[in-house]
Protein backbone atom coordinates (compact mmCIF):
# COMPACT_ATOMS: atom_id res chain seq x y z
CA UNK A 1 0.00 0.00 0.00
CA UNK A 2 1.75 3.48 -1.08
CA UNK A 3 -0.43 6.42 -1.44
CA UNK A 4 2.00 8.81 -0.08
CA UNK A 5 0.76 10.57 3.05
CA UNK A 6 -1.65 12.98 1.92
CA UNK A 7 -4.55 11.10 4.45
CA UNK A 8 -1.74 11.57 7.16
CA UNK A 9 -1.56 7.59 7.72
CA UNK A 10 1.63 7.21 7.66
CA UNK A 11 2.63 10.00 10.16
CA UNK A 12 -0.05 8.60 12.74
CA UNK A 13 2.10 5.22 12.11
CA UNK A 14 5.04 6.83 13.12
CA UNK A 15 3.63 8.70 16.02
CA UNK A 16 1.93 5.31 17.20
CA UNK A 17 5.13 3.70 17.07
CA UNK A 18 6.83 6.68 19.56
CA UNK A 19 3.81 7.12 22.03
CA UNK A 20 3.86 3.34 21.84
CA UNK A 21 7.48 3.39 23.28
CA UNK A 22 6.41 6.21 25.79
CA UNK A 23 3.62 4.03 27.70
CA UNK A 24 6.21 1.57 28.60
CA UNK A 25 8.31 4.26 29.90
CA UNK A 26 5.91 6.14 31.41
CA UNK A 27 4.43 2.45 33.45
CA UNK A 28 1.18 3.41 31.62
CA UNK A 29 0.63 -0.32 30.25
CA UNK A 30 3.47 -3.28 30.33
CA UNK A 31 4.65 -6.02 27.38
CA UNK A 32 1.79 -5.51 24.65
CA UNK A 33 -1.18 -4.24 26.84
CA UNK A 34 -3.28 -1.29 26.02
CA UNK A 35 -3.44 0.21 22.84
CA UNK A 36 -3.47 3.98 20.75
CA UNK A 37 -5.14 4.72 17.89
CA UNK A 38 -4.98 8.11 15.54
CA UNK A 39 -8.25 9.15 13.24
CA UNK A 40 -7.14 10.30 9.62
CA UNK A 41 -10.04 11.49 7.44
CA UNK A 42 -12.26 8.40 7.40
CA UNK A 43 -10.02 6.19 8.31
CA UNK A 44 -8.38 5.22 11.85
CA UNK A 45 -4.62 4.12 12.57
CA UNK A 46 -4.31 1.59 15.29
CA UNK A 47 -1.63 -0.07 17.41
CA UNK A 48 -1.90 -4.20 16.61
CA UNK A 49 -2.67 -6.95 18.23
CA UNK A 50 0.00 -9.20 20.43
CA UNK A 51 3.49 -6.75 19.32
CA UNK A 52 5.20 -5.49 21.89
CA UNK A 53 5.65 -1.71 21.82
CA UNK A 54 9.10 -2.40 22.05
CA UNK A 55 9.55 -4.17 18.77
CA UNK A 56 6.62 -2.61 17.13
CA UNK A 57 7.42 -0.91 13.60
CA UNK A 58 5.37 1.79 11.84
CA UNK A 59 4.41 -1.16 9.65
CA UNK A 60 2.98 -3.08 11.76
CA UNK A 61 0.29 -0.33 12.62
CA UNK A 62 -3.00 -1.64 11.24
CA UNK A 63 -5.85 1.03 9.72
CA UNK A 64 -9.12 0.21 9.75
CA UNK A 65 -12.42 2.23 8.00
CA UNK A 66 -14.69 3.92 10.82
CA UNK A 67 -16.98 0.65 10.03
CA UNK A 68 -13.88 -1.64 11.38
CA UNK A 69 -13.05 -2.89 7.74
CA UNK A 70 -9.76 -3.83 7.18
CA UNK A 71 -7.95 -1.57 4.97
CA UNK A 72 -4.11 -3.09 4.50
CA UNK A 73 -2.52 -6.42 4.83
CA UNK A 74 -0.65 -5.81 7.68
CA UNK A 75 -0.83 -7.49 11.42
CA UNK A 76 -4.18 -8.22 12.94
CA UNK A 77 -5.54 -4.81 14.54
CA UNK A 78 -6.23 -4.30 18.29
CA UNK A 79 -8.76 -6.15 20.11
CA UNK A 80 -10.11 -2.84 21.70
CA UNK A 81 -10.77 -1.56 17.80
CA UNK A 82 -14.46 -1.56 18.36
CA UNK A 83 -13.68 0.78 21.23
CA UNK A 84 -11.83 2.92 19.60
CA UNK A 85 -14.38 3.05 16.61
CA UNK A 86 -17.21 3.85 19.11
CA UNK A 87 -15.68 6.15 20.99
CA UNK A 88 -14.68 7.98 17.60
CA UNK A 89 -18.64 7.66 16.56
CA UNK A 90 -19.65 9.54 19.73
CA UNK A 91 -17.27 12.10 20.23
CA UNK A 92 -15.26 14.78 18.12
CA UNK A 93 -11.97 12.13 19.48
CA UNK A 94 -9.08 12.46 16.75
CA UNK A 95 -6.98 10.18 18.69
CA UNK A 96 -7.70 7.30 21.94
CA UNK A 97 -5.46 5.98 24.40
CA UNK A 98 -6.27 2.72 26.48
CA UNK A 99 -4.26 2.20 29.44
CA UNK A 100 -4.03 -0.27 31.80
CA UNK A 101 -2.16 1.97 34.16
CA UNK A 102 -1.58 0.52 38.09
CA UNK A 103 -3.24 3.45 39.57
CA UNK A 104 -6.66 3.64 37.76
CA UNK A 105 -6.84 0.03 38.02
CA UNK A 106 -6.65 -0.02 41.64
CA UNK A 107 -9.45 2.71 41.99
CA UNK A 108 -11.76 1.24 39.64
CA UNK A 109 -11.71 -2.24 41.93
CA UNK A 110 -12.77 0.03 44.60
CA UNK A 111 -14.78 3.09 44.05
CA UNK A 112 -17.45 4.35 41.57
CA UNK A 113 -15.34 7.62 40.02
CA UNK A 114 -12.49 9.20 40.96
CA UNK A 115 -13.65 12.69 42.40
CA UNK A 116 -12.16 16.26 42.22
CA UNK A 117 -9.76 16.10 44.76
CA UNK A 118 -7.84 18.77 42.58
CA UNK A 119 -8.86 21.56 39.71
CA UNK A 120 -7.04 19.84 36.64
CA UNK A 121 -9.59 17.11 36.38
CA UNK A 122 -11.84 20.28 34.85
CA UNK A 123 -9.26 18.90 31.84
CA UNK A 124 -10.80 15.53 31.79
CA UNK A 125 -14.24 17.48 31.87
CA UNK A 126 -14.58 16.87 35.70
CA UNK A 127 -15.13 13.67 37.34
CA UNK A 128 -14.06 10.70 36.07
CA UNK A 129 -16.80 8.03 36.00
CA UNK A 130 -15.77 3.95 36.22
CA UNK A 131 -17.86 2.21 33.73
CA UNK A 132 -19.10 -1.46 34.54
CA UNK A 133 -16.99 -4.33 33.77
CA UNK A 134 -17.46 -5.90 30.59
CA UNK A 135 -15.17 -8.72 28.88
CA UNK A 136 -12.13 -6.97 27.12
CA UNK A 137 -12.86 -6.49 23.39
CA UNK A 138 -16.35 -7.21 23.18
CA UNK A 139 -19.07 -4.49 22.06
CA UNK A 140 -20.46 -4.52 25.57
CA UNK A 141 -17.13 -3.10 26.52
CA UNK A 142 -17.38 -0.35 23.95
CA UNK A 143 -20.66 0.58 24.75
CA UNK A 144 -20.14 0.59 28.58
CA UNK A 145 -16.85 3.00 27.67
CA UNK A 146 -19.15 5.24 25.79
CA UNK A 147 -21.92 5.58 28.03
CA UNK A 148 -19.79 6.64 30.81
CA UNK A 149 -18.04 9.12 29.04
CA UNK A 150 -20.63 11.33 28.50
CA UNK A 151 -18.89 14.88 28.70
CA UNK A 152 -15.73 13.63 29.87
CA UNK A 153 -12.85 13.39 27.94
CA UNK A 154 -11.38 10.51 29.84
CA UNK A 155 -13.20 6.89 31.39
CA UNK A 156 -11.91 4.64 34.08
CA UNK A 157 -12.92 0.57 32.77
CA UNK A 158 -13.47 -1.49 36.34
CA UNK A 159 -11.02 -4.01 36.74
CA UNK A 160 -9.35 -3.12 33.55
CA UNK A 161 -8.04 0.13 32.57
CA UNK A 162 -8.83 3.56 31.26
CA UNK A 163 -9.24 5.34 27.85
CA UNK A 164 -8.57 9.19 27.44
CA UNK A 165 -9.47 11.17 24.13
CA UNK A 166 -8.06 14.04 22.77
CA UNK A 167 -7.94 16.56 19.25
CA UNK A 168 -4.75 14.62 18.70
CA UNK A 169 -2.49 12.21 20.25
CA UNK A 170 -0.18 14.50 21.98
CA UNK A 171 -3.24 15.79 24.15
CA UNK A 172 -5.22 12.19 24.42
CA UNK A 173 -1.28 10.93 26.02
CA UNK A 174 -1.10 13.49 28.31
CA UNK A 175 -4.77 13.14 29.33
CA UNK A 176 -4.06 9.68 30.31
CA UNK A 177 -0.65 10.60 31.92
CA UNK A 178 -2.84 13.10 34.05
CA UNK A 179 -5.50 10.68 34.90
CA UNK A 180 -3.59 8.39 36.15
CA UNK A 181 -1.52 11.39 38.71
CA UNK A 182 -5.17 12.05 39.84
CA UNK A 183 -6.01 8.64 40.73
CA UNK A 184 -2.27 8.23 42.60
CA UNK A 185 -3.14 11.91 44.12
CA UNK A 186 -6.57 10.39 45.27
CA UNK A 187 -4.92 7.42 46.94
CA UNK A 188 -2.72 9.31 48.76
CA UNK A 189 -5.12 11.53 49.55
CA UNK A 190 -7.18 8.44 51.17
CA UNK A 191 -4.58 7.80 53.15
CA UNK A 192 -5.43 10.58 55.71
CA UNK A 193 -8.91 9.51 55.63
CA UNK A 194 -12.00 11.06 53.46
CA UNK A 195 -10.84 13.81 51.08
CA UNK A 196 -12.73 16.57 50.45
CA UNK A 197 -13.62 16.72 46.58
CA UNK A 198 -13.96 20.14 44.83
CA UNK A 199 -17.62 21.29 44.20
CA UNK A 200 -19.33 21.70 40.43
CA UNK A 201 -19.40 25.27 40.89
CA UNK A 202 -15.81 25.02 42.03
CA UNK A 203 -14.86 23.19 38.67
CA UNK A 204 -17.18 25.85 36.41
CA UNK A 205 -15.26 28.60 37.46
CA UNK A 206 -12.05 26.87 36.61
CA UNK A 207 -12.66 25.86 33.72
CA UNK A 208 -14.54 29.77 33.18
CA UNK A 209 -11.47 31.36 34.05
CA UNK A 210 -9.26 28.98 31.99
CA UNK A 211 -11.30 29.74 29.05
CA UNK A 212 -10.78 33.35 29.77
CA UNK A 213 -7.22 33.31 30.11
CA UNK A 214 -6.83 31.38 26.81
CA UNK A 215 -8.67 33.83 24.88
CA UNK A 216 -6.63 36.28 26.62
CA UNK A 217 -3.31 34.53 25.25
CA UNK A 218 -4.86 34.38 21.93
CA UNK A 219 -4.85 37.94 21.85
CA UNK A 220 -1.68 38.72 22.87
CA UNK A 221 -2.75 40.03 25.88
CA UNK A 222 -0.07 40.45 29.06
CA UNK A 223 -0.43 37.42 31.45
ZN1 LIG B 1 -7.34 -3.27 27.72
Amino acid sequence: MDSGDSDGLAAARVQLVSYSARLLADGLAIGSAGNMSVRARDAVAITPSGISYAEMRPEDVCVVAMDGTELDNGETPSSETPMHLAIYAATNAMAVVHTHSPEVIALSASRPELPAIHYAITGLGGPVRVAPYVRFGSAGLAAAAVGALNGRSAVILRNHGAVTYGRDLAQAYDRALLLEWLARTYRMALSYGEPAALSAADLDEVTAETRRRRYGERRGAPP
